[in-house]
């Protein structure tokens, strides 16, 4: 059966080309040419007839279709809805920065979490991405939007730590020198809180920055939005990110959606700086997207303007996320969900 070749390490392609009798700077050229972006052999024109023929009998190059494509009008935000050999899709935003552009990723089709107030965990499970398919989304919209890509956030679909391996494997290959060459510094990856796999993290001591998906100050409420609170408990997973900071130096980004009435008040806020007192660490507010069917609504302006203020009076550093693409569902899970006729009127609202 034909391998998946973009998945390869330069030196896993130098071995297998070896065997079909290549030169090991053939491995080279052709690595650079995957991770240019080509879909197809043919468009490896520094590679002779033969050797080509001898790749597409053995590999297959993985892509992403675009499905759907909105651009917000507010601001210069890209949504895209891609589609991979077996149909399946996910979902990427493209942003614009000031200091460059940003992808957000998909790692998963679907997510086995569950958080009930996301669109991708209220839509289940299908299968994982391999890291092909994770850098195919990043080509597919440096060729769409004629740009390149500086920095790479693992917050789309899917629970990246539950697809360890391949988002692993896919660290490796963006950041190789003969890949798209970004450096573990330009990539965020976000959790729900996978304590063993954090763990795991840690210790390969990578340079890139933790998002963890907190979002409550206690058990009680996380347990109950958050169903992966009921397996690793809050203080087990704060544990988990004080050793992740001890080994690599790096400061935690605390993801934490404001929910009118569930997680917003001030009591709440000084539970949650109680827990996080003197961790190298950021809080990141974010209103919470309305998803229909979930009954959860945006905490007002002034609740997490007062929920900042005991967070810094204790404190604690903290920002509200600025929405990108507001008009076009630049939120995760939101665009797959409207592609299948399961958005709600509130979706649309979003
Ligand atoms: N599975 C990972 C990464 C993907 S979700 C994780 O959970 O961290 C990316 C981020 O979007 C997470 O912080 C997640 O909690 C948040 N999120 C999901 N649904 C949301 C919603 N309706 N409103 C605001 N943030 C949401
Ligand atoms: Fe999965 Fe993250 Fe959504 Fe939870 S918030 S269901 S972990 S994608």
């Amino acid at each position: 059966m034909a391998e998946d070749i973009k998945s390869m390490t330069e030196e896993e392609l130098k071995q297998a080309l070896a065997q079909l009798g290549e030169p090991a700077y053939r491995a080279a050229q052709v690595y650079q040419w995957l991770h240019r972006g080509v879909k197809t052999f043919d468009e490896m024109t520094n590679i002779s007839k033969k050797t080509r023929e001898l790749l597409v009998k053995n590999y297959y190059i993985s892509s992403a279709a675009i499905e759907k494509n909105l651009i917000s009008d507010y601001d210069d935000t890209r949504k895209y809805l891609f589609s991979f050999a077996d149909g399946e899709t996910v979902e990427s935003v493209l942003m614009h920065y000031h200091h460059g552009y940003t992808s957000c990723i998909s790692t998963q089709v679907g997510c086995k979490m569950g958080c009930t107030f996301c669109a991708t965990g209220q839509g289940g499970f299908a299968r994982n991405l391999a890291p092909s398919e994770m850098l195919a989304q990043l080509q597919a919209e440096e060729e769409d939007a004629g740009i390149r890509i500086s920095n790479i956030v693992l917050m789309g679909m899917g629970e990246p730590l539950d697809n360890y391996e391949n988002v692993v494997r896919f660290l490796e290959l963006v950041s190789s020198e003969h890949g798209m060459n970004i450096g573990m510094r330009h990539i965020s990856l976000s959790t729900c809180g996978l304590v063993p796999r954090i763990y795991d993290l840690a210790e390969l001591g990578l340079q890139l920055t933790l998002s963890v998906s907190l979002h409550a100050p206690n058990d009680q409420i996380r347990s109950r939005t958050m169903p992966i609170n009921r397996k690793y408990h809050i203080d087990e997973l704060l544990k988990a990110c004080r050793y992740y900071i001890s080994k690599t130096g790096r400061r935690i980004s605390f993801e934490y959606a404001m929910i009118d009435g569930v997680n917003d008040s001030d009591a709440n806020a000084a539970e949650l700086a109680s827990r996080l007192r003197g961790m190298l660490c950021h809080v990141n507010l974010i209103p919470v997207n309305t998803v229909g069917g979930t009954g959860y609504k945006k905490s007002r302006q002034n609740r997490i303007r007062s929920f900042i203020a005991v967070l810094e009076k204790a404190g604690i550093t903290a920002t509200v996320r600025r929405t990108l693409g507001s008009d076009i569902n630049a939120s995760c899970g939101q665009l797959r969900r409207s592609a299948g006729g399961a958005q709600s009127k509130e979706d649309r609202k979003e």
